[in-house]
C-alpha cells in the first residue's frame, strides 16, 4: 500500500460503517489493503463474485497509486485523467520509456513476469489493465493477492471468441452466426450450413483483421484451413454480415452496479485498422437506443467493472449483430476525450475505484480521426501552418499523440478530435486535409 494511501485508510468508509471524511477516525490502521477487502467480500477467492456486484468495495479515493498492467496510449491516457484528479500511477511494460511511462511510474518486465506482477501490486492500491490478453496465470495471481476490481472472469471470456459470443447471446444480442471449426469438414460442413462470404477467425489472439480469413469460394476452404490450422488455437466460421454500417457502444458499470453508457460511435476502418469514429453515428435513432440497451444488458450480465466497449454491425434491416468486446478503453472511444462531459478514462477510473459515474452527454458532433506511423509527417507539417480550411468550416482538430518512439506503418501513434457544428463539417476537413493522403 502507498503511504498516501495509509494515510487515506482513515477517510475511506465501509459498508455498514457510517464514516465521512472528517466524520470517524482510522479504520485499520495497519492492516493491508486486501485483508480489509477480504473481510469485507467474503475472502479474496470472491473478488470476482464482488465485482459481479455482490457486495460494494469502499471507494478507492485520490491519493492512492492505480497500477496498469500495460503502459501503452490508453495507460497513458487513464494515468492523464486519473493525475488530474489526483491519484498516481505506475504501469507494468517490457518497453523502456513506454507511452504510459512517461506520464507514470513504469517497471519495465514482460507481462507474464510474475515477480514483476507481484512488484506492480506491492505498489498499487488498485489495479487495472489497458488490454484484454493478459497471461491467465498472471491475472488469477493479481486478483488473489491485489485488488483487481474487474476481475479476471470477464478476461477470460473476451479472451476467446467462443466464450465471448456465448456471453453475448446469454446477455439477449444478437451475434453473426458461426460455428466452431476443429477440422476441415467441419469448415465445410459450417459452410454448407451457413453459406459463403464467410470469416474464418482464431479464437484467441486475434486483432486488427489479423488472424482472419475471408472465405468467397469453396476453392478457398482448404487453403484458408491449412494455414489457419497452424495458428495452434481453435478456430470460429462467422457468417460474413453485409452490414451497413460498424457502430460501438462503450458502457461503464461501477462495483455498486451503476451503468452509464457513452453515445454509440459510427466506425469506418481501412486495412482493418480503425480510421475514423464518427458521432453522433448516422444511423437511426431507434438503433442508437437498441445498441445503448444491448450495451447495459452485455454490461451487467458479464458483472464487467470498468468500461467494456461492444463492437457491432448494423445490417441494412437495422438488425445489431455483436461482433467483439473488448473490457478496456478503446480507440472508439477516444473522441469522448473532447467531445463529452466526462471522457472514457475519466470514466473507467471513477468506475474502478467506485466513484458515481460521470456524465456522458456529447457536448459536441466530433470526428476522431486515427494517426498510424504514415500520417505522423504530415501532421507534424499541418500543425506548423496555419489551417485556413479549418477556420472557413469551423472545426477544431484537437491533437493526441502517444509518444511512442518509431513512426512505423500501421502503428497507432495518436489521434485527431475534429469538433464541428456538424460531422459533415468534421468529415469534409477531414477530406480536404493533407494529413491522411497516404
Ligand atoms: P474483428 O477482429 O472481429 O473486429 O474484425 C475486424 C473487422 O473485420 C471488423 O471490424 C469488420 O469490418 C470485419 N468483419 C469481421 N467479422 C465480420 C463478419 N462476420 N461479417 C462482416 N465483416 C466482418
Amino acid at each position: 500500500m502507498s503511504g498516501l494511501n495509509r494515510e487515506l485508510e482513515g477517510l475511506l468508509s465501509f459498508e455498514g460503517e457510517a464514516c465521512g471524511v472528517d466524520g470517524c477516525g482510522p479504520v485499520g490502521g495497519e492492516r493491508d489493503m486486501a485483508a480489509l477487502r477480504d473481510a469485507e467480500q467474503g475472502g479474496a477467492a470472491q473478488v470476482g463474485q464482488a465485482a459481479a456486484g455482490a457486495k460494494p468495495a469502499r471507494p478507492i479515493l485520490p491519493g492512492a497509486t492505480i497500477g496498469v498492467l500495460g503502459g501503452g496510449q490508453l495507460g497513458r491516457m487513464l494515468a492523464h485523467a486519473g493525475s488530474r484528479m489526483g491519484y498516481r500511477f505506475v504501469a507494468l511494460d517490457p518497453t523502456p520509456d513506454a507511452p504510459c511511462g512517461q506520464t507514470a511510474e513504469q517497471i519495465v518486465a514482460g507481462y507474464a513476469d510474475r515477480d514483476a506482477a507481484r512488484e506492480l501490486a506491492r505498489r498499487s492500491d488498485v489495479i487495472t489493465y489497458e488490454f484484454e490478453n493478459v497471461d491467465a496465470d498472471v491475472a488469477a495471481m493479481l486478483e488473489t493477492e491485489s485488488y483487481v476490481p474487474q476481475g479476471s472472469a470477464l478476461l477470460h471470456t473476451t479472451q476467446h471468441r467462443l466464450r465471448e459470443k456465448r456471453a453475448i447471446e446469454a446477455a439477449g444480442a444478437r451475434v453473426a452466426p458461426y460455428a466452431e471449426i476443429a477440422s476441415l469438414a467441419d469448415l465445410q460442413e459450417a459452410v454448407a450450413r451457413l453459406g459463403l462470404p464467410a470469416v474464418l477467425k482464431t479464437a484467441t489472439g486475434g486483432y486488427d483483421g489479423k488472424g482472419q480469413w475471408v472465405l468467397r469460394g469453396t476453392d478457398e476452404l482448404a487453403p484458408a484451413w491449412d494455414e489457419a490450422s497452424r495458428a495452434g488455437t481453435e478456430l470460429v466460421l462467422e457468417k460474413f454480415i453485409d452490414f451497413e454500417r460498424e457502430i460501438s457502444v462503450i458502457a461503464a458499470r461501477r462495483l455498486s452496479g451503476e451503468i452509464r453508457t457513452f453515445p454509440p460511435a459510427e466506425n469506418i476502418h481501412v486495412r482493418n485498422i480503425l480510421h475514423l469514429s464518427i458521432v453522433p453515428a448516422r444511423v437511426p435513432d431507434a438503433v442508437i437506443a437498441e445498441a445503448e440497451r444491448l450495451a447495459v444488458s452485455i454490461a451487467e450480465t458479464l458483472g464487467a467493472v470498468g468500461l467494456i466497449a461492444v463492437e457491432m454491425f448494423v445490417a441494412k434491416d437495422g438488425t445489431l449483430y455483436v461482433n467483439e468486446l473488448a473490457p478496456r478503453p478503446h480507440n472508439s472511444g477516444h473522441y469522448t476525450m473532447e467531445a463529452c462531459r466526462t471522457s472514457q478514462f475519466e470514466q473507467h477510473i471513477r468506475a474502478i475505484c467506485d466513484l458515481p459515474l460521470g456524465d456522458t452527454s456529447l457536448l459536441s458532433p466530433v470526428v476522431m480521426g486515427n494517426i498510424l506511423g504514415e500520417h505522423v509527417g504530415p501532421l507534424l507539417d499541418w500543425m506548423q501552418t496555419h489551417d485556413a480550411e479549418a477556420d472557413r468550416l469551423g472545426v477544431a482538430p484537437k491533437i493526441h499523440l502517444y509518444g511512442k518512439a518509431e513512426a512505423k506503418t500501421g502503428r497507432k501513434m495518436g489521434h485527431v478530435n475534429v469538433l464541428a457544428a456538424d460531422t459533415a463539417a468534421a468529415l469534409a476537413w477531414i477530406n480536404e486535409s493533407t494529413i491522411w493522403r497516404v
